[in-house]
């Protein structure tokens, strides 16, 4: 489907952008002065003095129409989204909240001390979410708010390190992930330039507690056990541990597992790890190209288990291609089988670069997307388990525009997920494809230091990224002699 976006005001383009592509997954809009191109659907935006008329125009004929009074950004969502709604007859239950972090506005609303009914009110108010929405918004916000109590976001920080390497490419990928059967040989020189950027930021950040660790990626436990070994104890070596809460290892892909490498993690005080099945049916692990079984991830859940590792997260993922309810229904049924002390729900999110995204003909009929209905049953099952939501994101590019929840056992949380989602901490990340955040409260701004994605060039060229900190970190931290 091609929408025609007409306007004599570009201040708005955003808000309307992202209201179209919820309304209308998968839909290009490009850019037009007039009706003359042979678009399906035609938005017109006029802007007149502090009034806006936004007009639907099909095949010649105004089909929608309505006029907003202010030019602010809530009013305007609101009008261009009760427009398209009328025009589609869809409700969203987000309504017009197409923000990544929607949990953030409750948060700040409780640290203002509102009560969680005024917080209520005010976003079905404001945003005509559904009333379901509102609900696990301002539980998670809730749960954050407990969770986070005690930590200082000044004089703390967290830690990211990535791994780059993967046992395969899963097909809705969109992260730095290479095949390790094809760069084995060049992961100890990567593991020597993650040392130096540690090397750079363990010096500077001296004077600073460091409070949680995570390894992601890609997948960490990719790597060889003695070679897993040697980095957490040159990360043990570099920084204090001494006011460390929690340290997370992805384990993620069951075919990477290994009972020494489980055993490593474990004697090297590692504290959370993740094995995640993203689904429990054989043929769509097939299908989204991961290259093991579903056998294995219960096999390495209770290799994990029998480990000792107490704090086991499981990812899953809703709307797989060629997935329905009773797909996840199954997954479900397994996950609860295996009893996880935390459960991660992704809603499928087709991203530019992903292979699904690439390939994506030959996946439209098969791709659903994620459904309110799918979310609630995963709640349900969280619920039996005993997890209670405690962190949310939603994503740019997830059909249906749904969103991402995490679900844990009361004490077994990850603040990390926490912190990267709110935003309120320096979070340092090594690695390539590694996006470090700096945050300066009392500015209200968010600075962030980028490393470059491809190995080779992260490897080469790790000078330069200890550069791109330096940059940010010395205004921040002072000056390092080195
Ligand atoms: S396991 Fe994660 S990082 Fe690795 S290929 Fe799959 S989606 Fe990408």
């Amino acid at each position: 489907m091609m929408i025609g976006l007409i306007q004599n005001d570009e201040r708005l383009e955003s808000d309307i952008r992202d209201l179209i592509y919820a309304f209308f997954f998968g839909v290009k809009i490009k850019k037009v002065t007039d009706t003359s191109d042979q678009y399906d659907l035609y938005v017109d935006v006029k802007v007149t003095g502090e009034q806006v008329a936004f007009s639907l125009v099909k095949e010649d004929m105004i089909v929608g129409q309505t006029f907003c009074e202010s030019l602010d950004r809530n009013p305007v969502k609101e009008s261009i989204y009760e427009l398209l709604s009328a025009y589609t007859g869809k409700q969203l239950p987000w309504g017009t909240l197409t923000g990544v972090r929607p949990t953030k506005i409750a948060l700040e609303q409780i640290e203002q001390g509102k009560t969680i009914d005024d917080i209520q009110t005010y976003f079905l108010d404001t945003f005509h979410c559904t009333k379901q929405k509102v609900d696990i918004c301002t539980k998670v916000a809730e749960n954050e708010n407990r969770i986070l109590q005690g930590i200082s976001y000044e004089d703390q920080y967290s830690l990211y390190i990535g791994i780059p390497f993967c046992p395969s490419t899963c097909l809705y990928c969109s992260f730095t992930s290479y095949p390790i059967a094809s760069y084995r040989n060049r992961v100890e020189e990567y593991l020597k330039a993650v040392e130096k950027e540690m090397d750079y930021v363990s010096e500077v950040c001296r004077n600073k507690r460091l409070i949680s660790v995570y390894f992601g990626g890609g997948t960490p436990t990719s790597i060889e056990a003695d070679q897993l070994k040697r980095l957490i104890e040159k990360v043990k070596q570099s920084f204090d541990f001494t006011y460390v809460r929690e340290f997370t290892v992805e384990a993620g892909r069951p075919d990477s597992i290994t009972r020494e490498k489980l055993k490593v993690l474990l004697e090297c005080g590692v504290t959370r790890i993740s094995i995640n099945p993203q689904t429990m049916n054989q043929e769509t692990l097939r299908l989204i190209g991961r290259a093991h079984t579903v056998e294995q991830t219960k096999e390495a859940f209770y290799l994990a288990r029998e480990t000792g590792h107490q704090n086991i997260n499981m990812d899953m993922i809703v709307g797989l291609p060629g997935e329905d309810i009773t797909h996840v229904e199954k997954t479900l049924k397994e996950i609860a089988f295996l009893k996880p002390d935390s459960l991660t729900v992704h809603s499928l999110a087709v991203k530019r670069a992903a292979n699904l995204n690439i390939q994506m003909e030959k996946y439209r009929a098969s791709l659903k997307g994620a459904t309110n209905e799918m979310l609630e049953l995963v709640d349900d099952y969280a619920s039996h388990l005993g997890l209670s939501p405690y962190y949310l994101y939603r994503q740019k590019n997830i059909p249906g525009n749904m969103e991402n929840i995490g679900y844990a056992k009361p004490g077994l949380e990850s603040i990390y997920n926490i912190l990267i989602m709110e935003e309120k901490q320096d979070i340092i990340a090594l690695g390539a494809g590694a996006s470090s955040k700096f945050v300066f409260r009392s500015e209200h701004r968010i600075e962030r230091a980028e490393n470059v994605k491809n190995v080779e060039h992260y490897i080469t060229r790790v000078e330069e990224m200890i550069q791109r900190k330096k940059a940010i970190m010395e205004d921040k931290y002072g000056h390092v002699v080195l």
